[in-house]
């Protein structure tokens, strides 16, 4: 086998048993690697009644084809698990060097099941896996338990991936973090990983399988940098020139600009962008790109920080900067900086956390939270009190404790509609305002785990990006026609690749075409355009049949009021998306049934899913 080890560890912790498990041809073929083949190989596990913060819920981290291929920008693993926020799939993906690290152990990827009675970590290097002790870990943040556990091995090459106080307190979207400040953040799977006591994973290894043609994925690797020569590709290069220099951050001026940057949870759109954008982070403190595995890019941040005893800070990211700025209209960067280290840290995700303050805000602005009820007062744009609710969130303390649980429920506990609270399906809404792309509101209401930026980013599309072969192309951001609801669903089923080979989606790899040729030169089996996009569909599938055996209906194919409602200001002023007519396009594209949201029979058969159309059509 070409590309891959062909198994994945499997690891008992409530026997203390860990052994290899030898993966299909078929399946690795079928669904690629990362969240794809996360999703096969936990279907059987994804019941109604698994608890997801019990021991049977299996938590994976999955590795790809490309992964340590040379293939620019695929340095990214797959972390998935029943979600405790949002009860159906969960997955989420993180940057960095720790799926380099954990493919070289010999694995294409860790399944952990069972819960330790005491809290431990997983050692894993060059074929062989030891459960060790880590009492000495547990209450500590995830930086000191990264640099503890590279001395404790001895090996400086090890990467490590943790969860801190959030993951041990069961925050419900409580993050799995990774060397430079890198985040699985979405969907609570490092409360998955507190759930079964486990601190961390420490991986490093000599193993990497071999590659069918290596000739040939160099030159294919080298057709990229010549394609960045081409009109097309100078667009791109300057894309990317942006990103190296300011981060993502980049975006927020355009963000803001275009109506795409939700502001004062979601009730505002326009807001002073020049205090907290990518210019206004480079001038106030000293800030250095860094790379993932083998990227050319490099969006990561480094930020020398020299503020609340803080010397550097991993970040910020766009998202971050939005969540705990604009969303909680907080314009103070010293906040929004101290604030994300603190979410890496605690082991929080940004999104969730500044999304739960700022529906704090929202809510006691209305009355409905009260200084009594809250402990505190909550007022807009007030950082400090930003700071201090994280650090109540990752402790579960106080008001803390209900925030930690996700807007969701916060709507649910205070007897507030869900269409106040700014989620689908339980995740919180990114930061991406729906009003901003027709698309993207489809893309979000239908995504499998719950409101995504990263299973399609619809905006891409209708910012001037046309991807023909997978008959997508750019056209009206606010055309709200059946066939935009349809031209969602084509661009979902390849971005869905882009989570199964774990490429970063800021890749330079853009057509079916490129993806099919590196795979091929990885694996030596035949995949065309035709084929991958097949993939793409299937996989997508696969998780929404995952997610209607956890109860998913077409009802829950829905973006709340607060979030569609049309605004009185800014470039989406009056808009409101019509998800209708969007919706009813998706589905037919998709071939879903409209009454009960479940995948049709023969589609699940046409893409080779037997055994799932059994289970949903009996
Ligand atoms: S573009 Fe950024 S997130 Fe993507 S692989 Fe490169 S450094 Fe990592």
């Amino acid at each position: 086998m070409y590309g891959y080890h062909g198994k994945v560890l499997w690891v008992d912790l409530s026997k203390k048993e860990t052994k290899t498990v030898e993966l299909k041809e078929e399946d690795l073929k079928n669904f690629i690697g990362g969240s794809g083949l996360a999703a096969r190989l936990l279907y059987r596990f994804m019941t109604k009644d698994l608890d997801p913060l019990g021991p049977e819920n299996p938590l994976a981290f999955i590795t790809g084809p490309f992964t340590g291929s040379g293939v620019p920008s695929s340095g990214r693993h797959a972390v998935c698990a029943k979600s405790p926020l949002t009860n159906i799939w969960g997955e989420a993906t993180s940057g960095g060097f720790f799926a380099v690290a954990l493919k070289s152990t010999g694995f294409d990827g860790i399944i952990i099941t069972g819960k330790s009675d005491k809290p431990v970590y997983l050692y894993v290097h060059d074929g062989s896996a030891e459960i060790r002790d880590a009492s000495h870990l547990w209450g500590k943040g995830f930086y000191e338990t990264r640099d503890t556990l590279i001395k404790e091995v001895g090996e400086k090459r090890a990467r490590v991936a943790a969860i801190g106080q959030a993951g041990e307190n069961l925050v419900k979207y409580a993050a799995v973090m990774n060397d430079h400040g890198r985040a699985a953040g979405r969907c609570g799977l490092g409360a998955v990983m507190g759930s079964k006591k486990l601190k961390a994973i420490v991986v490093h290894g000599d193993k990497r399988p071999e590659i069918k043609d290596p000739d040939r994925l160099k030159a294919e690797v080298k057709a990229l940098e010549a394609a960045a020569i081409s009109p097309a590709g100078l667009v791109s290069v300057a894309f990317t020139s942006l990103l190296n220099e300011f981060g993502t951050p980049a975006y927020t001026d355009i963000s803001m600009y275009i109506g795409d940057g939700p502001a004062r949870y979601f009730t505002r759109s326009v807001f002073p962008v020049d205090k907290v954008d990518g210019k206004a982070l480079r001038e106030r403190y000293s800030v250095f790109s860094v790379s993932c595995y083998g990227c050319p890019i490099g969006c990561g941040r480094l930020t020398k920080f020299g503020k609340f005893g803080i010397d550097e800070v991993d970040g910020p990211e766009y998202e971050t900067v939005m969540s705990f700025g604009p969303l909680c209209w907080n314009f103070d960067l010293d906040t929004i900086v101290y604030a994300n280290h603190l979410c890496n840290d605690f082991g929080l995700d940004t999104i969730s956390t500044g999304m739960s303050i700022a529906f704090a805000m929202y809510l006691y602005e209305k009355g409905i939270l009260t200084k009594d009820k809250a402990g505190l007062e909550i007022k807009w744009g007030d950082g400090e009190t930003i700071v201090k609710l994280v650090q109540m969130i990752a402790k579960r303390e106080g008001i803390g404790d209900l925030l930690a649980e996700g807007v969701k429920r916060i709507a649910e506990k205070l007897g507030v509609s869900q269409d106040e609270a700014a989620h689908v399906k339980g995740l919180e809404i990114p930061m991406h305002d729906p009003r901003a792309f027709a698309g993207q509101a489809v893309c979000y209401a239908t995504s499998p785990r719950g409101a995504c930026h990263l299973r399609a980013d619809y905006w891409y599309i209708d910012m001037g990006i046309d991807v023909f072969e997978a008959k997508v192309s750019a056209g009206d951001r606010f055309e709200c026609s059946e066939a935009k609801g349809a031209m969602a669903a084509r661009w979902q089923n390849f971005r869905e690749l882009y989570n199964a080979l774990l490429l970063c989606q800021f890749s330079q790899i853009n057509t079916p075409s490129q993806v099919a040729r590196m795979l091929t030169a990885i694996t030596g089996w035949n995949f065309d355009a035709k084929t991958v996009l097949t993939t793409g569909e299937r996989i997508f599938n696969l998780k929404r049949a995952i997610n209607v055996k956890l109860g998913v209906t077409r009802a829950d194919d829905r973006l709340p009021r607060i979030a569609i409602e049309p605004l009185k200001e800014g470039a989406t002023q009056g808009f409101s998306p019509d998800m209708e007519t969007l919706l009813r396009g998706y589905y037919k594209e998709r071939k879903w049934d409209w009454e009960t949201g479940k995948p049709a029979r023969e589609k699940l058969e046409e893409l080779g899913l037997s055994d799932v159309a059994k289970d949903l059509w009996g």
